[in-house]
């Protein structure tokens, strides 16, 4: 199919059909070979089977390793291992890869260190940290979790409050939210009504993390379309389709607005706390929004953990902000080692190299993820060609002022 496009060899490939229905020995309707017949259908298609192949001829730029070194403050190299109605029960992890697995890849793709976040907590976290962070300090940093399976224990300000403490001194380095919290949670644990994320019983918490410099990576709500109908007019269509338990329309939950204002609260009220809204402010789609946070909230840092195909559709708009607040934005993948639910962030060579290429060069129309069909969306991205300057503080300065690595 070397001289002919595709969309020529569909036609072709739709005549040739005709013709073999055609009685024999007469040619499609008197056509004369190889034209397309006029009245031939294209072909139809499902929208699970379309794959269009761009016949862009641009500059295709292979970043292999980062400019500079990279830190990762947002991966999951542990995990939970219980789970009841999307919350961890429990203080038992899995360990997804171990170190040796993932420092091969640390080491082609020029990444420094990794943050795991999900660490869980109690002898989970104990486990985390003799895994990845004790043998290699350098590399690894692990986050606790706060321990969602004693939310209905009366004591629970106090207790959570001190179990940080107990965390921080086992090592943790932070403390990872996940959007349990105004999701999943709620006032027996898993069942009754759902716990606001500005709930006051996590205030302790939140003051105890601003008094021990553990900053807080926080993940509230979802992107925006996870809240509507999963319909025709819903641009993530199919991968709430793929994942209908992705989709928050209905059902007893607060909308994406509610969710929003009250973490707004929650941050107002602990301004000694240092917060990292994960996933751009979990609103890369309204970048004006997250600017309106990052003006009223100085505690607040964002990563673009999971969205480059958001910022990389809006390119203009996306190298302006980073412009104006390279010093809050931070470099992370949410990459997990294994699996292929979700091939923007299965922990690769090739993942890293998406980041790389999105962050350095000016590119234009590339997939924002290593798959055959675009897994968060139907569009393609645009390079935002940063200047090394704000590539030094989006890849490890900022992170480094925020993990406490440098004052
Ligand atoms: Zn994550």
């Amino acid at each position: 199919m070397s001289r002919i496009n595709r969309r020529q060899w569909l036609t072709r490939a739709g005549a040739a059909s005709v013709a073999s229905l055609a009685p024999a020995g007469s040619s499609a309707r008197g056509q004369e070979p190889g034209k397309p017949a006029q009245e031939a259908k294209p072909e139809r298609l499902t929208l699970e089977d379309f794959q269009p192949k761009s016949m862009l001829h641009v500059t295709e730029t292979k970043v292999e390793r980062s400019r500079f070194p990279v830190i990762d403050v947002h991966t999951h190299l542990t995990m939970g291992a219980r789970h009841k109605n999307g919350v961890t029960i429990g203080e038992e992890i899995r360990v997804l890869a171990p170190p040796d697995g993932v420092l091969p890849v640390m080491d082609r793709k020029n990444i420094r260190l990794m943050v795991d976040l999900t660490g869980n907590y109690g002898t989970g976290l104990e486990q985390a940290i003799q895994t990845f962070q004790r043998p290699h300090p350098d590399r690894f940093m692990v986050f606790t979790e706060p321990a969602w399976d004693h939310f209905n224990r009366a004591d629970y300000a106090r207790w959570q409050a001190d179990e940080l403490g107990r965390a921080h001194q086992a090592g943790a380095k932070g403390l990872k939210v996940l959007k349990t919290l105004g999701l999943y949670l709620r006032q027996d644990v898993t069942s009754g009504p759902l716990v606001k994320i500005d709930d006051p019983h996590f205030d302790p918490m939140w003051e105890a993390c601003g008094g021990f410099k553990m900053p807080v990576a926080i993940h509230i709500s979802d992107p925006e379309a996870f809240f509507l109908p999963i319909d025709r007019f819903n641009e993530r269509f199919e991968e709430l389709n793929n994942h209908p338990d992705w989709s928050f329309y209905d059902h007893d939950f607060p909308s994406f607005q509610e969710l929003l204002e009250a973490r707004n609260r929650m941050f107002a009220r602990h301004p000694r706390t240092t917060f990292v809204a994960l996933h751009v402010g979990h609103n890369a789609e309204n970048l004006a929004a997250v600017s309106e946070c990052l003006d009223r909230f100085p505690n607040m840092y964002v990563e673009l953990a999971a969205r480059i195909s958001e910022l990389g559709r809006q390119p203009r708009t996306a190298r302006k902000f980073f412009e104006k607040y390279q010093d809050r934005i931070m470099f992370g993948t949410d990459a997990v080692p294994n699996g292929t639910q979700t091939p923007q962030q299965i922990l690769s060579a090739k993942l890293y190299e998406i980041y790389y290429r999105f962050l350095e060069s000016e590119d234009d129309y590339f997939d924002y993820a290593p798959a055959a069909k675009p897994p968060q969306g139907r569009w393609q991205i645009y390079g935002l060609g940063l200047p090394e300057s704000i590539l030094r503080k989006v890849y490890y300065q900022n992170a480094e002022r925020v993990l406490g690595i440098v004052d």
